[in-house]
């Protein structure tokens, strides 16, 4: 990120957003031909998504199970959608047949589900959720942000109408670009909108005039450094290769996992939809739990989160992605946690 910058049309930079494109398919598991980096971090990639999807009067069914549900549901209804919120507390998730309900009852035009629950340390299991919005009519948006990289993500296999992430999550690479992927439904319903997108920039069809291959015309001064970045992320996801990641990640959960019980902690999420990426620790009787936060950093240099929301002060969020998903680290902190819950 820190050699020369091109500008936004050179054509060694054209070239590079069409590696981009090709290495954010592979990510995603996609041919989807609508995957581009939006400009802004992740919640750029939610408010695109919802900007381009929802229209005013859409009915928007949002599964909130923890703070991401919460503003997935937000922003649908600053855009004019009729939100029905489902709620489950924190550290579940939903079962298929609960959505099934929430279909037939709200008949929404659009799901939207939070793969990786980033607050609570949950994964959406979403096996036969395409599906069921297939019968439904309407279409599946999921937030990936916290999962593209870290563990399975199979956009078409899945059958997910849209999709998006972040930058510096499972990718490991600096905050600043919101991968997007529309399949061919989304994009039809993009394409038969009654309403122009409200936001001016985060409009697809704008935005694809810069992205979408051919004739290449200015919309916005594409961040240049910042898809540098992503460029070389990407490119190292794929040298490593998806399903050898998704086993790293999984293989140093575990061993987090493993050590947390032989300490006698507790996880907060049950160990079938727990993620590999995010752990949710229960805090111990007596322990001050940002007691324990401040001390990792100042003594340890090892950053790890507090509870959000309904889990404020009764858990700790440790995360492991991308580049520091690995075992010496879960060494570290298991050390650290051991000598100071000991004092
Ligand atoms: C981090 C995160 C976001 C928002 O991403 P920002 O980069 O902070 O804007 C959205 N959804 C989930 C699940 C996240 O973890």
């Amino acid at each position: 990120m820190s050699v020369p910058q091109v500008g936004h049309l050179d054509p060694y930079f054209i070239g590079l957003m069409d590696e981009i494109q090709e290495l954010l398919r592979y990510s995603f598991q996609t041919d989807n031909q609508l995957t581009v980096p939006i400009s802004g971090t992740g919640s750029a990639g939610m408010e695109a998504c919802i900007a381009n999807l929802v229209e005013p009067g859409d009915r928007v069914v949002v599964g909130c199970n923890g703070y991401f549900g919460g503003r997935l549901a937000e922003m649908a209804s600053r855009y004019g959608g009729e939100v029905e919120s489902l709620t489950k507390p924190w550290g579940e998730v939903f079962a298929l047949d609960e959505l099934a309900g929430a279909l037939a009852e709200h008949r929404p035009a659009i799901l939207g589900l939070i793969h990786a629950e980033t607050s609570t340390g949950a994964r959406q299991p979403l096996d036969g959720v395409a599906d069921l919005c297939r019968q439904h009519g309407c279409l599946l948006l999921v937030d990936t942000v916290t999962s593209l990289g870290g563990l399975p993500v199979r956009v078409d296999e899945w059958g997910i109408d849209a999709a998006y992430s972040g930058t510096q999550k499972c990718l490991s690479c600096p905050p600043g670009l919101g991968p997007v992927t529309f399949g061919a439904r989304a994009a039809a319903k993009l394409e038969a909108r009654r309403s122009r997108v409200t936001s001016w920039y985060l409009d697809l069809s704008l935005l694809l005039a810069y992205w979408g291959g051919g004739q290449r015309t200015y919309h916005h001064t594409a961040p240049i450094s910042m898809n540098y970045g992503l460029r070389e992320a990407l490119r190292l996801v794929a040298e490593e290769g998806l399903e050898e990641r998704w086993r790293r990640h999984r293989d140093s959960a575990e061993a987090l996992w493993s050590g947390l019980g032989e300490m006698g902690l507790e996880c907060h999420v049950a160990a079938e939809h727990r993620l590999p990426s995010l752990t949710t620790i229960r805090v111990p009787e007596g322990v001050d739990p940002g007691g324990v936060v401040k001390t990792l950093l100042a003594e340890d240099r090892i950053e790890i989160g507090g509870g959000l929301g309904e889990l404020a002060g009764k858990v700790w969020r440790v995360g492991l992605m991308g580049y520091n998903s690995r075992r010496e680290n879960v060494d570290r902190l298991l050390a650290a946690l051991r000598r100071i819950l000991g004092r």
